[in-house]
């Protein structure tokens, strides 16, 4: 277990700067997940935390010590790649075993901790293998385990999923958790998959453009966004942005769209002057079919059967919108239906800044 503190890091390669000043703190322990979109610098940030990547400024320490100009060995870190690339010829107990082996340790010490990882990782009978008789989900907990015979104080994994089919990936994602919950050890993880982030991290990092966007759990960030790009970011469907003009007496209580389609948001507390150009965000669970004439009026163009819920996808004036609804509706294609939302469940951010209107 370790904590890890970045304080004012700066990334610059050549004249161009990745990550203009970014500070964070990981707890002991804690299972910390970056995400964001391509090109935003998690694997910089990452890179630079194992010490593959050198720092153009500010600090990154660990337990208190700055590791900034230390070696990747001397940080006591274990990286787990996209790619794991296993020795063919080798079996798993020699390919778990190889770094060890590189330290010079006894041959009893490196069966010990190659016997604990295996267990651990549920490997313990296919020790004597080689990567060709395993499955990818197996060679990638293979690739794990050389992490952790190396029993580090962190792990860092760089996107150790994608290139894992779905059944895979969503299996893959419970073992990592459980091997957390196990180890305890501390973790942070970079990944473009939105649900591998709601689903395992303590604490979400979003980032955009070298930037921190937001950082908490992540159902506070799922629940209260601090800006529309955190909003569309988590969540899939994606929430609905349906940019316009408050207005209503007295307060708003409604939202003008600019081809006139008029929305109605009755009960909603929002401290902000008629005529401010907003974008109203509500996610797709929270609409649901209006009875009688309440709600806005939408016209469906695609009604898709999940199963367990159906996605009604269309236009309310000229904005997509995607409405889940739980169950079976009697919904068609081409039909026009109104919809309604929980005033509760409504999010409003700048029309310019994208900042959260409270
Ligand atoms: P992805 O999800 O696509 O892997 P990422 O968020 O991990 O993206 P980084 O790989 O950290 O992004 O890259 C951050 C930015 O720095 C990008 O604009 C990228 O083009 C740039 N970059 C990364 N490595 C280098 C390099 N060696 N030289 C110059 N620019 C680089």
């Amino acid at each position: 277990m370790a904590t890890i503190s970045l304080r004012n890091v700066r990334k610059k390669y050549g004249g161009f700067l990745a990550v203009p000043d970014l500070s964070l703190e990981v707890q002991h322990g804690e299972f910390v997940i970056l995400v964001g979109p391509s090109g935003c610098g998690k694997s910089t940030l990452l890179r630079m935390l194992a010490g593959l990547e050198s720092v153009t400024g500010g600090e990154i320490a660990i337990d208190g010590e700055v590791v900034n100009d230390r070696m990747p060995r001397q940080r006591d870190i274990a990286m787990v790649f996209q790619s794991y690339a296993l020795y063919p010829h080798m079996t798993v107990a020699q390919n778990m075993g190889f770094s060890l082996k590189l330290d010079g340790r006894s041959k009893a010490e490196i069966a010990e901790r190659v016997q604990e990882a295996a267990e651990i990782l549920a490997l313990d009978k296919l020790l004597d293998r080689k990567p060709a008789q395993l499955s990818g989900g197996q060679r990638q907990r293979v690739a794990m385990g050389r992490s952790i015979v190396r029993d580090p104080k962190v792990f860092l994994f760089d996107e150790p999923l994608s290139n894992l089919d779905a059944k895979l990936r969503v299996q893959m994602r419970a073992e990592i958790k459980s091997l957390h919950n196990r180890l305890k050890t501390t973790i942070v993880y970079v990944t473009h998959d939105q649900v591998e982030a709601m689903t395992m991290a303590d604490r979400i990092v979003v980032m955009n453009a070298g930037q921190i966007e937001q950082v908490g759990t992540p159902l506070e960030l799922y629940d209260r966004p601090r800006s529309r790009f955190v909003a569309e970011f988590l969540g899939s469907p994606a929430m609905n942005m349906l940019p316009g003009t408050l207005g209503g007496e007295g307060g708003a209580t409604a939202l003008r769209m600019e081809d006139g389609t008029t929305v109605p948001i009755p009960g909603v507390g929002i401290e902000a002057p008629a005529g401010r150009e907003v974008v109203m965000g509500v996610r797709p669970e929270n609409l649901s079919l209006a009875r009688g004439g309440e709600g806005v009026e939408a016209v469906i163009d695609v009604v898709e059967p999940t199963g367990s819920h159906t996605l009604l996808i269309g236009r309310i004036g000229p904005h997509a919108v995607t409405c889940e609804i739980a169950g079976r509706v009697p919904v068609a294609s081409g039909s026009r239906v109104r919809l309604a939302a929980d005033p509760a469940a409504l999010h409003f951010f700048d029309g310019e800044s994208g900042a959260r209107i409270e």
